[in-house]
């Protein structure tokens, strides 16, 4: 196993981090203050080709590895979490999805917009009764000539504000449970679907969550993903990478919260010594370290697994698992080392610590990833 990045992905690590340092970071306190998503960062990213990442060259993108979007991914995170939480939904929930599903017809009509940045992604699957339990959804769609007829209401949807273009989960059949689902393609704008207002939310306020409400929505069955009734095999298909780059999120989050307590204990006195000379605070960046190495391998081993076409749920959930709670841990103990100071929102790791518990809800909470694992646990043990 190779536990190096290539020359490449070394040189676009320090493209972003250098970008991200200038341009994404000092806006992290306002963006976040003021529940702002940063268009402007987004039209940066697209001019430097990174909103196509993961988009195949002939459609706009830069046709990158899984391994390369969380390089990207961990980096802007490092900078603003919320920044890096509206990119993975845009550059891999929206734009991924539909490269792996898409037909060439919805490829080249989606795909060149969404890397150039003239329009953004959302994905829609939750709804007020359908969280975890994602596959019992309950929004309709019935045929009606070419169209489909859809109602229902989506909730807690990343961009929803700001979004253009949404791939949205809908029932189309209600005998057929799991694989009665399919998959649509539905633009802003279209008559009888509306947006609601943003929420107002704990963490990632940069980062804008809203709800979507069909009402008689007519759209047409050319938007329909892979056809009737296929949406089961698109969403299982999609987890590990969007697992796995969810992952490189949270390693990139903690790592900034890590940075932040380093230097404040090598620089903060108390009894005529440095917090870093005390053994309790040492451990305790010893142990956050530690965490955060071993996060990032399981980043990297997810990756490269989804990079090499090899199904990984186990490892895809090992890594979104662990290096979020990881971040949890990490950002909570930046501010017991910061102490007083780590609690006033200019110093940022209070920020952080509220952003890093999305981590463990989000794209399938703490508990079904431990349910995954368990699963796959014993599959494997009897395979
Ligand atoms: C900021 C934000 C952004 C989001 N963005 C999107 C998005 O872009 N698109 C989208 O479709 N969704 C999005 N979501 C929704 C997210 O994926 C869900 O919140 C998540 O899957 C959990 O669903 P729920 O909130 O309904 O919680 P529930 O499913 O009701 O769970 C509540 C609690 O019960 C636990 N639980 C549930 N089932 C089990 C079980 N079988 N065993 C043990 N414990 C269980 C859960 O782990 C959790 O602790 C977003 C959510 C948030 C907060």
């Amino acid at each position: 196993m190779d536990f190096h990045l290539s020359h490449e992905q070394i040189a676009l690590q320090k493209t972003v981090r250098d970008f991200a340092a200038k341009e994404i970071a000092p806006l992290a306190i306002e963006i976040d203050r003021d529940a702002r998503f940063p268009a402007e960062t987004f039209k940066k990213l697209a001019d430097m080709g990174l909103l196509g990442l993961l988009i195949p060259k002939g459609y706009g993108g830069r046709g990158d590895t899984v391994l390369a979007c969380c390089v990207v991914s961990e980096e802007i995170a490092r900078a603003c979490a919320s920044t890096s939480m509206s990119y993975l939904t845009h550059s891999v929930l929206f734009s991924h999805n539909l490269t792996c599903n898409g037909s060439e017809e919805q490829k080249k009509k989606y795909l060149p917009d969404a890397a150039a940045g003239k329009t953004i992604g959302a994905i829609a699957m939750t709804e007020p009764n359908a969280g975890s339990d994602v596959l019992s959804i309950e929004t309709s769609g019935a045929r009606d000539g070419d169209d489909y007829i859809i109602n229902g209401r989506k909730t807690f949807i990343t961009n929803a504000p700001v979004a253009d273009v949404f791939l949205v989960y809908v029932r189309t059949d209600k005998n057929l449970g799991s694989h009665g689902i399919s998959q649509f393609i539905i633009e802003k704008g279209r008559p009888g679907f509306s947006v609601g207002k943003p929420f107002q939310k704990m963490g990632m306020r940069g980062s804008p969550t809203g709800e979507l409400f069909f009402e008689n929505c007519r759209v047409p069955a050319k938007n329909l993903v892979k056809g009737e009734n296929k949406a089961l095999g698109i969403l299982m298909g999609g987890l590990d990478v969007e697992r796995t780059v969810g992952g490189a999120m949270a390693v990139g989050l903690a790592q900034a919260a890590f940075e932040r307590a380093l230097v404040y204990a090598r620089t903060r006195q108390q009894f005529g010594q440095l917090l870093i000379m005390f053994e309790m605070i040492a451990e305790k960046l010893a142990n956050m370290s530690m965490e955060i190495e071993a996060s990032r391998l399981l980043t990297y081993k997810a990756a490269t697994l989804c990079d090499e076409g090899v199904r990984c749920s186990a490892e895809a959930s090992h890594a979104k698992l662990f290096a979020s709670e990881t971040s949890v841990r990490v950002a909570c103990e930046a501010v017991q080392i910061l102490g007083g100071y780590g609690y006033m929102k200019e110093n940022e790791v209070e920020r952080m610590m509220r952003d890093a518990k999305l981590g463990t809800i989000g794209g399938g909470t703490s508990e079904i990833q431990r349910l995954i694992i368990a699963r796959e646990v014993v599959k494997r043990s009897m395979a």
